[in-house]
């Protein structure tokens, strides 16, 4: 078995006795995920190219799942555990996995298949056997399947092999020195990329402590910073932020941190430069779901000189900026950012023609984001194709927003925007037209799409306006919009 589901095993042959996860109090050393993997793969009873599933936060029965699909050439599903049911029975029915295991904190209500709960988790390890098994996995086995939204709305899902997860993590190391003893801080959701497989993945490569946390909190933070003497901490610019904000900033002491990795947005200048002024400074990156996900990176060296920027292709990766002719973008003017190398997807789960419109046939992966580059080469991400908010860390769709709202009677026409949060960095905002005559509050609109939409998806504010803008063709205008409310351009 060469692929990611090996991993334990053979970290436990070096060092079965350290501690590779940790939660709540209770630790698993490597060896003991060594054997609860394989009694889990066991138990589970599944085969090469089953799909299994996982719902639910940050926990070690995620990563269980993940090594014991991997054991036997499954492929893991992880489901983002803030969605509404609707948009989960829409994943589950395009996966269709063999399993789906459930968390702590999930009933599985309302879901399709079969289930493992939390509750019968443990028995079910015990009826497992612990025996090694090697199964013939290869690195190009797609090893797991990551739902990623798209500008249609409805959900991809996203392959990924043991190979991109593999040669990401190698990206990653060129660039950030992890030691074998680093105690690496997961709070972001496991069941995004970033988290995945540029926090837990490395750091049991080399056989390092992850901390799993089920959310992210600031208190807790500082509470295991300091008694843990955590070394890595992986988060999105407003995680990064709202420590700064904290009454406990001041006095934390933050000399265990080593390497403060943050992705997922562009960090701002000023909170570059609060770090530094602790003696932290942000290792960056720029990636998404298709590229497993690490396709840029700004180094600690660079922080400060090239702000603002993404930094410069991961060592075994490509990126060119196409200008809209389809000639190579010259420093200074935007380009679509394009991703070839050994991490980037081979295309989406049983979705040709989506793959076939994002990735060529010699392995550029379009971005659908626009970046320009300066002399040195460094990329900023400088817009995007869609209208895509970014909201803690999670991508909003304004089109599956819009039209969740279109299908209450009273929304004549709607628009969804991204304005500037403190906390989210982005939030959206809906602007209404309503149909003559309907009587509605901005109240009854929003707890119309409670349920239908994952709450961070549901706009922190709703507006109704008598018209909106639009082109001489009659297509909606967003710019003028985001303008008048102070999202960026
Ligand atoms: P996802 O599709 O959820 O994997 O999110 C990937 C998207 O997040 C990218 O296509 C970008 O739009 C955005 N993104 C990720 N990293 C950065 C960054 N460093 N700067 C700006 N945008 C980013
Ligand atoms: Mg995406």
């Amino acid at each position: 078995n060469q692929g990611i589901g090996s991993w334990p095993a053979r970290r436990a042959r070096m060092t079965p006795e350290r501690v590779a996860l940790a939660y709540r109090g209770r630790h698993y050393t490597y060896r003991d995920l060594r054997e609860r993997s394989y009694r889990l793969a066991s138990a589970l009873g599944v085969r090469r190219g089953d799909r299994v599933a996982f719902l639910g936060a940050n926990q070690p029965a995620l990563v269980e799942t993940f090594f014991a699909a991997g054991l036997v050439g499954s492929v893991f599903v992880p489901l983002n555990a803030r969605l509404a049911r609707p948009e989960l029975r829409f994943i589950l029915d395009d996966a269709q996995p063999a399993v789906l295991v459930l968390g702590e904190e999930q009933d599985g209500e309302g879901l399709p298949g079969r289930h493992v709960r939390a509750g019968d988790y443990e028995d079910l390890l015990a009826t497992g056997s612990p025996e090694p098994i090697d199964e013939p996995v290869s690195h190009g086995d797609v090893c797991l399947i990551m739902y990623t939204s798209g500008t249609t709305g409805r959900p991809k899902g996203a392959m990924l092999t043991h190979a991109n997860l593999t040669w990401n993590t190698v990206n990653l190391l060129v660039d950030v020195p992890l030691a074998h003893d680093e105690v690496t801080l997961i709070s972001a959701p496991l069941f995004h990329i970033a988290a995945l497989a540029q926090t837990l993945v490395p750091t049991v490569l080399k056989g390092g402590t992850a901390i799993l946390e089920p959310s992210f909190d600031v208190d807790r933070t500082f509470d295991l910073i300091e008694s843990e003497r955590v070394t890595v901490m992986f988060g999105v610019p407003s995680m990064f932020n709202l420590l700064t904000r904290s009454p406990r900033w001041a006095g934390a002491d933050l000399s265990s941190l080593r390497h403060l990795l943050c992705g997922g947005a562009p960090v701002p200048e000023p909170l570059i430069r609060v770090y530094q002024d602790r003696g932290l400074t942000f290792l960056q990156g720029y990636g998404m779901t298709e590229t497993a996900p690490g396709a840029l990176f700004l180094g600690a060296e660079h922080s400060i000189a090239k702000a603002g920027s993404a930094g410069v292709p991961c060592f075994f990766s490509d990126v060119r900026l196409v200008a809209p002719d389809g000639s190579p973008a010259a420093p200074g003017t935007p380009g679509e950012v394009y991703v070839q190398g050994p991490n980037v997807t081979p295309g989406y789960w049983r979705r040709p023609e989506a793959t076939a419109k994002a990735l060529s046939a010699d392995g550029w992966f379009r971005s659908g984001d626009i970046g320009v580059a300066d002399e040195d080469g460094y990329v900023r991400i400088s817009d995007r194709l869609t209208d895509v908010i970014i909201s803690g860390g999670e991508n909003v769709y304004p089109a599956e927003v819009e039209s969740a709202l279109y299908e209450h009677p009273a929304v004549a026409e709607c628009a969804v925007i991204g304005v500037p949060d403190e906390r989210w960095g982005e939030v959206g905002k809906a602007l209404v037209v309503t149909r003559p005559g309907a009587a509605v509050s901005g109240d009854d609109l929003l707890k119309h799409l409670d349920g239908r939409l994952a709450r961070f998806k549901i706009p922190k504010s709703l507006e109704f306006v008598s018209e909106l803008p639009k082109n001489a063709a009659g297509k909606l205008l967003k710019a003028p919009l985001r303008k008048l409310y102070g999202g960026q351009s």
